[in-house]
Formats: structure tokens, C-alpha cells, sequence
């Protein structure tokens, strides 16, 4: 048989690139018992296997040198906007222009839009029209976190603190969130009109924020008999932001007001200007590796910037598709997609309706809708890894494993499967077909046992344009917290699955 691999994928010339004489991907039966030769266990059984086994030399310096980028990825851009801001400034370097910009689009052509700083799509023209349907990788650049309040800043009587409370963001475990340093990331609307954004406590000699946890000393009349998610309360996280107060014993909250100046002063921002501001708190420092091996990275947001680092890559290394190729990466996917920069905006169909536009389309909102149907999606999202410790909540069965390859998702929500964004048997057939002509380490993973919780990602907004969408994504451990957990090997194949998919015809 074959070698399927073909010559002209440039995910990578470490891996696969060459065939052993002898390789060969099984054929995928039509219905027919598939006869072969060799034991039955090899021909019939699904074989759980670490990515990591048989790795090469060579596969093994590309595994680093991608996770090398990855990390950076991660430390370099901490809150939203800055993330967008990276996307967009690794996409310019890689030849794309804004769309607003473009009057005529040629196949190849490298496109991309921001919504409002907190989303971006990008997008290569196809050698067909996008409205013969596009190739869709959609991620989430939102993150759990901790929110300031509008009206956050204020002096605690006794201790002479500043502080500031805040209001989290997504599903966290607050009792996670203490005791840790944070940095803020933020954009104000001032009063002149003009917007500043900042972002402190990530550079080397950054002061950092930290929400204060009781001493165990004294702790276990009060918060040690609480139930775990009320370990801290969500009325409790708060940042301790100064204790110093300004030189005037005449003004009232001296310390509180001495931490407005060091604001106004350094970005022009008085208290008022707060109520129209997003600051968010988040786990400063930079992604680690971690392991006496170094397999794995350890890092705050692998949830889903993950996926928004590797879909970036694989676009970005496309070159003349067959099909247009779209990556989009939105926010408040953490929140349920609501709010005009998530998944459920219009502004990923206007995108879409602009391209076919400046393509020559007459009907443009018809022509729409028939490329959508036309389109086939990966919802890239990270999924739950087999928890050491808590296995009980999984079926060991049908869990990720880390280290194990992206992991393919059939459906999400709970219970009774409700909620679920659930893919055809057809198109998680063909995603799985390429994966394999591709060479492309993967496993199949659903999130937890049937009745113990669940979770759902963008998909199903997705698959509300009548196109086929499948869940996609590595495997963490420690997700939401501020220490995400993956795996080395399973982000480059996720990688290498994206830019497989960009790949179709
Ligand atoms: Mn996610
Ligand atoms: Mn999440």
C-alpha cells in the first residue's frame, strides 16, 4: 500500500516527511470486513499510545522548538487585548493585510480583522471562491480570570489597605486565585475620549497585585468549615493594590488616594474613568516547563490560547489552499459566547459576507449561507486530561490521556447529552481519516463520566450555520486554574492537525 503522506504539507520536515519502505496507513473499509494479514490484535484492536513513543530525534527537536514559540506566545501577551494585539502583529509580519483595506481579493490573498481589540479572524483566499464553502479552525482567546469591579479601589478602615474589588470571570475555583502574584491588564476610556491600556506585573521589576488568604493559624472556627467553592467568596476575592498614604493629613483615605495619583499620574486616569474601563487581574510570571524531562508546559490560559497558538501557526504557514482557510479566535467563550466580541456575534458572518463581496458575489447574503453550509469547521478548544488523583470522574475509557495526540470530541454538553454540539459519524470519519493519512497523533476524549458534570465549547454556534463542526483540541490538567498543565507533544500535534486540516479540498 502507499505511502499516504504527501510531499507538499509544510507542517514540519521533521516529522514525516520521509516514509519508511513498509509504512502504510490501513484503507478504510466500505462496509466490507477488512482482511489483512497479521496478528488480529494488530489489525482490529484501537491502540492507546503515547505520542512520545517512537519519536524521532529530529521530531523530538521540532516538538521544543514549538513549544519554545508556544511559551512565549503565552508570557508575552497575558490579557485579551494583548492577545489580539500578537495575533495581529504575527499575522502583518506574515504577509496579511486588514480586510478593510483590500479592494480586490486573488487566491492567496491574506486577509484579517479585529472586533473592537477582543476578537480577530484571519483568513487565506482559496484557489475556489469562498462561496464553494471555507475551512473554519475557531478557538477562544478568553480566559478565567478576575475582573475589576467598575467602582473597585477603596480603603479598608482598620488596616490602611488599598484595595480593589473585583468581579471573576468564568468558571474558577476561587480558593485558587489567593495568595499568588497577579498583574492587571487593562484599557480605560477617559474622560478625553481617548482610550489608555496598560499592564503591569509582567515585566521584570513590575510591582504585582495579590488577593491576601487567611493565616491557618486562626483560620479554623471561620473559613476552615466552609464547603470548598466558598473557601474564599466571590465577594472576598480582593487585590491588595497599596498601603502608603499621600503626604496630607488633612485629606480623608490618604492611602487609597495616593494609589489614584500613582494612576493619574503615570496614565492620566482619575476614579471616574474606572466605570468605563476593563482591567483584568490575572497570574503573573511566564509559562514554565515543567518535569525533570521538561514534557510539559505549565501556564496560565493554555485554556484556549492553546488552540489560538496553534491555529495561528497553521495559517499563518498557508500558502495558495484550495479552499479559503479562516481562522477565527473570539472571546467570552468562558461566559457562554454572549457579547458582541464571542462566537455568536455578527461579526464573523460580515467577515465572511465582505470576502464575497470584494470575490464579485451579486447575492452576497444568499451566497453566505451556501458557503457556510459548504464549510467544514474544527472547534479547537482544550479538553479535560485524566486527572492522577481523581480518576472517579472519568470513564478511563473514553478519557484523554496527556501526551496522547489532540483529542477528537464527538459531542460536548451533560447529562442526556443536552447542549451538545454533536458531529456526524461522516465528518469525524473524514477528520480522522486525514489525521491518520497525515501522520498526526491523536485520541479520542470526552469530558468526564455521563452525569458527573460537563462543558461546552463554541461548536454549537457553529453548527448553527448548518455546517459540520467537530470538537478538537489537546488535554489539560489543572484547567482554570492559574496553572494550566499540558502536554509538549499534544500541542504540536494539535498543530500539525490544523495545519492537516487547512490542507483539504
Ligand atoms: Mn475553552
Ligand atoms: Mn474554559
Amino acid at each position: 500500500m502507499a505511502c499516504h503522506v504527501p510531499k507538499t504539507i509544510n507542517v514540519d520536515r521533521g516529522i514525516g516527511a520521509k516514509c519508511k519502505r513498509g509504512d502504510s496507513i490501513p484503507k478504510e473499509g466500505k462496509g466490507k470486513a477488512r482482511k489483512g494479514k497479521g496478528r488480529l490484535e494488530d489489525r482490529l484492536l484501537f491502540k492507546d499510545k503515547l505520542a512520545w513513543e517512537g519519536i524521532s530525534r529530529r521530531e523530538e527537536r521540532t516538538v521544543e522548538e514549538f513549544a519554545l514559540g508556544y511559551k512565549s506566545f503565552l508570557t508575552e501577551a497575558k490579557g485579551l487585548r494583548e492577545v489580539v494585539a500578537r495575533i495581529v502583529a504575527m499575522a502583518r509580519e506574515a504577509g496579511f493585510v486588514e480586510l478593510s483595506s483590500v479592494q480586490k481579493l486573488v487566491p492567496g490573498a491574506r486577509v484579517y480583522a479585529t472586533n473592537r481589540g477582543k476578537s480577530v479572524t484571519l483568513a487565506v483566499m482559496g484557489r475556489r471562491p469562498l462561496a464553494e464553502g471555507g475551512l473554519v479552525v475557531a478557538s477562544h482567546a478568553d480566559a478565567p480570570r478576575l475582573d475589576l469591579k467598575q467602582r473597585p479601589l477603596y480603603e479598608d478602615g482598620a488596616t490602611h489597605l488599598a484595595l480593589m474589588r473585583t468581579h471573576y470571570y468564568g468558571g474558577i475555583k476561587k480558593y485558587q486565585w489567593t495568595s499568588h502574584p497577579m498583574s492587571l491588564h487593562g484599557a480605560v476610556s477617559l474622560a478625553s475620549g481617548s482610550t489608555v491600556e496598560f499592564s503591569i506585573g509582567e515585566a521584570p521589576g513590575d510591582p504585582v497585585f495579590t488577593v491576601p488568604d487567611l493565616l491557618p493559624h486562626l483560620w479554623g472556627k471561620s473559613q476552615a468549615t466552609r464547603k470548598a467553592d466558598e473557601v474564599l467568596k466571590g465577594e472576598e476575592l480582593h487585590l491588595v493594590v497599596g498601603s502608603r498614604p499621600i503626604d496630607d493629613p488633612k485629606a480623608k483615605e490618604r492611602v487609597k488616594l495616593a494609589v489614584l495619583d500613582h494612576l493619574n499620574r503615570s496614565h492620566g486616569i482619575i476614579e471616574e474613568d474606572l466605570i468605563s474601563a476593563e482591567v483584568e487581574a490575572v497570574p503573573a510570571g511566564p509559562a514554565r516547563d515543567v518535569g525533570f524531562d521538561r514534557s510539559l508546559v505549565g501556564a496560565y490560559a493554555q485554556d484556549d490560547r492553546s488552540c489560538v497558538y496553534t491555529s495561528l501557526r497553521a495559517i499563518l504557514g498557508v500558502r495558495a489552499p484550495e479552499r479559503t482557510c479562516i481562522a477565527v479566535v473570539v472571546d467570552k467563550e468562558e461566559i457562554g459566547s454572549e457579547s458582541n466580541t464571542s462566537m455568536k456575534s455578527r461579526f464573523f458572518l460580515n467577515f465572511l459576507e465582505d470576502i464575497l463581496v470584494l470575490q464579485g458575489a451579486t447575492h452576497p447574503e444568499r451566497e453566505l449561507w451556501r458557503s457556510l453550509r459548504l464549510s467544514r469547521c474544527l472547534s479547537a478548544d482544550v479538553n479535560a486530561g485524566l486527572d492522577p488523583v481523581f480518576k472517579d470522574v472519568h470513564e478511563q475509557q473514553n478519557a484523554a490521556v496527556l501526551g496522547r495526540g489532540i483529542v477528537l470530541t464527538k459531542y460536548t454538553g451533560g447529562g442526556g447529552k443536552y447542549n451538545a454540539s454533536d458531529a456526524t459519524a461522516e465528518y469525524m470519519g473524514e477528520v480522522r481519516r486525514l489525521l491518520n493519512a497525515k501522520r498526526v497523533r491523536w485520541q479520542y476524549g470526552a469530558m468526564g463520566k455521563v452525569d458527573e458534570g460537563g462543558g461546552g465549547t463554541v461548536a454549537k454556534f457553529l453548527a448553527e450555520f448548518d455546517m459540520d463542526v467537530l470538537d478538537v483540541g489537546p488535554a489539560l490538567l489543572s484547567m482554570h486554574s492559574p496553572f494550566e498543565l499540558s502536554s509538549k507533544v499534544d500541542i504540536y500535534h494539535t498543530y500539525k492537525a490544523f495545519a492537516a486540516f487547512y490542507g483539504m479540498r
